[in-house]
């Protein structure tokens, strides 16, 4: 495949890219070698993004009388709207795109089954919540392929986003000759 015909698809840094987890990891993913050959990444790293260092002390989405909120538990810091800011900003300039490959279950790139705690301080969570830069992504570019690493960890789903991706390009650029 030519250069210029991949498709352009933001992916969580941590997926490989940068040991940029909280606690200075990095995960190597067994998706994102497989669609390297065929996919251009734009790596982020929304936390970094927003100054939080690393390694950092974990971060949590805490959901009290009705707001959801982004926090710090060790250092008591609200990073909501820093955060919302920063996915509007990376959102806004990121340029043409045709998918994101996002890291499951993160409180900032998680997709879905985020754990919500009740308390900034409190062990009990439920599984139920986005990511906050995730939901930026999700509520933006709904029309495109949006995963988690673990969901296309099945050949079929991994098959299937590339095959979504590959076509979501070559429309975006049929569409820039016309
Ligand atoms: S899940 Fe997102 S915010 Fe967390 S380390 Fe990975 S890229 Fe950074």
């Amino acid at each position: 495949m030519g250069k210029f015909a991949k498709p352009r698809v933001v992916v969580s840094k941590c997926l490989g890219f940068a040991p940029c987890r909280y606690n200075g990891e990095i995960v190597s993913d067994e998706v994102v070698s497989r669609l390297a050959e065929d996919v251009a990444f734009l790596p982020v790293c929304p936390e970094m993004e927003i100054g939080l260092g690393c390694p950092r002390d974990p971060i949590r989405i805490v959901v009290s009388g009705g707001e959801r909120r982004l926090v710090q538990p060790a250092t008591g810091r609200d990073l909501s709207g820093a955060m919302r800011e920063f996915a509007k900003r990376f959102l806004d300039s990121v340029g043409e795109v045709d998918g994101f490959l996002l890291k499951a279950r993160s409180p900032s790139c998680g997709i879905s089954d985020v754990k919500v705690y009740d308390e900034p301080e409190g062990e009990a969570f439920r599984r139920e919540g986005r990511g906050f830069f995730a939901e930026a992504v999700l509520e933006r570019f709904a029309h495109l392929q949006i995963e988690d690493e673990e969901r296309l960890r099945d050949d079929a789903a991994c098959e299937g986003f590339l095959a979504r991706v590959l076509a979501a390009a070559a429309s975006r650029r049929s569409s820039c000759r016309r």
